[in-house]
């Protein structure tokens, strides 16, 4: 069976869950192998994770040319090692440093790419949802290698009992793939909270909290979730653009996505439609976000939603 390389999505050593779905959804394909960009000490703490969760080969690409640029030098570094090892496929979580190598990749390799696919099936079938969220389309690379890249939340991830073998890759990174240089990394301010794109629940406010997010982060704190909100929140100032989810936002796809005072626009809809469950609060009951939940509550959420954020506090105990 062939190797299906997945690249490693990690903060010094520490592997992030969406690396975790891909090695499950590589399983379908072939032989999981993690690639992982970083130093020894990076590499040995992701090992141990890596394998728990069903590497059974961990390359790592430690050099120091690699960690000082952008992206340019792992796609070249990819490409060495697609070169040397024909998988069959590529897989990368789909953020913007993922979907970057995978396109560069795709050039260097002559090959075909998948980007934000939410399943990839055995015999490298994928799913994506396209056009705003209009279509669902099954597509299939059918040329060189398939270099897909899976948005996060999109597979349940595996723990395996298996031993993974950790192998160096010294990767010829040329002068032309350096030509961008990082002079400063500013790491982001820790909220506490996950990541809006790979939160396993989002909490999301739109114009119907008035400004007032204070229930909204109660409920996502209760919920151990991420903090959302639409473009009419972002646009009145009460929330930086980072948080914005939909078309021109950030595209999510969470167990759970739970829009309060948001009226569903298709904009909106566009980040947040193909959430496993959706709920929504809303106190009209003909707002088009009730069109596609699974559960609405119709109401004004400064009720609603401290009374359900007591009643969840109460049950943790
Ligand atoms: P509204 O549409 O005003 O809805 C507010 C809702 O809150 C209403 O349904 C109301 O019944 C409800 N409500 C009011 N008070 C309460 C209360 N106390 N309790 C409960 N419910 C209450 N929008 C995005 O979100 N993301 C995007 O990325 C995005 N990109 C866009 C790109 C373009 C090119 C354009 C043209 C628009 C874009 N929009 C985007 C804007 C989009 O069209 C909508 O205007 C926006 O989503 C509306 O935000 P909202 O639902 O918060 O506000």
């Amino acid at each position: 069976m062939s190797e299906v390389l997945v690249v490693v999505d990690h903060v010094d050593g520490a592997v992030k869950k969406p690396t975790f779905e891909l090695l499950a959804l590589a399983k379908r394909l072939g032989e999981p192998s993690a690639v992982v960009f970083g130093g020894s000490e990076a590499a040995s703490a992701a090992a141990e994770k890596l394998t728990a969760f069903g590497a059974e080969k961990i390359y790592v690409v430690d050099d120091a040319e690699i960690k000082g640029y952008l992206v340019a030098p792992k796609a070249e570094a990819l490409q060495q090692l697609v070169e040397k090892t024909s998988p069959a496929a590529v897989l990368l979580v789909s953020g913007y440093e993922g979907k970057e190598v995978a396109a560069r990749l795709a050039i260097k390799t002559g090959s075909g790419l998948i980007t934000d696919a939410v399943d990839v099936e055995e015999g490298g079938v994928t799913t994506q949802s396209v056009f705003a969220g209009s279509y669902t389309v099954k597509a299939k690379v059918t040329h060189g290698t398939p270099i897909i890249t899976v948005k996060p939340n999109s597979a349940a991830p595996e723990e395996t009992a298996g031993a993974g073998t950790v192998e160096q890759f010294a990767a010829t990174i040329s002068d032309s793939a350096k030509k961008a240089q990082i002079v400063a990394a500013q790491p982001r301010k820790a909220s506490g909270r996950p990541e809006l794109t790979e939160a396993a629940i989002v909490v999301s406010g739109g114009r119907g909290t008035g400004g007032d997010f204070a229930p909204i982060e109660g409920l996502a704190d209760a919920l151990g979730a991420a903090v959302g909100a639409s473009r009419a929140a972002v646009d009145s100032g009460w929330m930086p653009h980072s948080f914005q989810v939909g078309q021109t936002g950030k595209v999510v796809s969470p167990q759970l996505y739970v829009a309060n005072g948001i009226s569903g626009a298709i904009q909106h809809r566009a980040g947040m439609q193909t959430s496993k469950t959706i709920v929504a609060v809303n106190k009209d009951e003909e707002a088009p976000i009730f069109e596609l939940v699974d559960f609405g509550v119709v109401g004004d959420l400064h009720n609603v939603l401290p009374a359900a954020t007591e009643k969840i506090n109460q049950r943790k105990g």
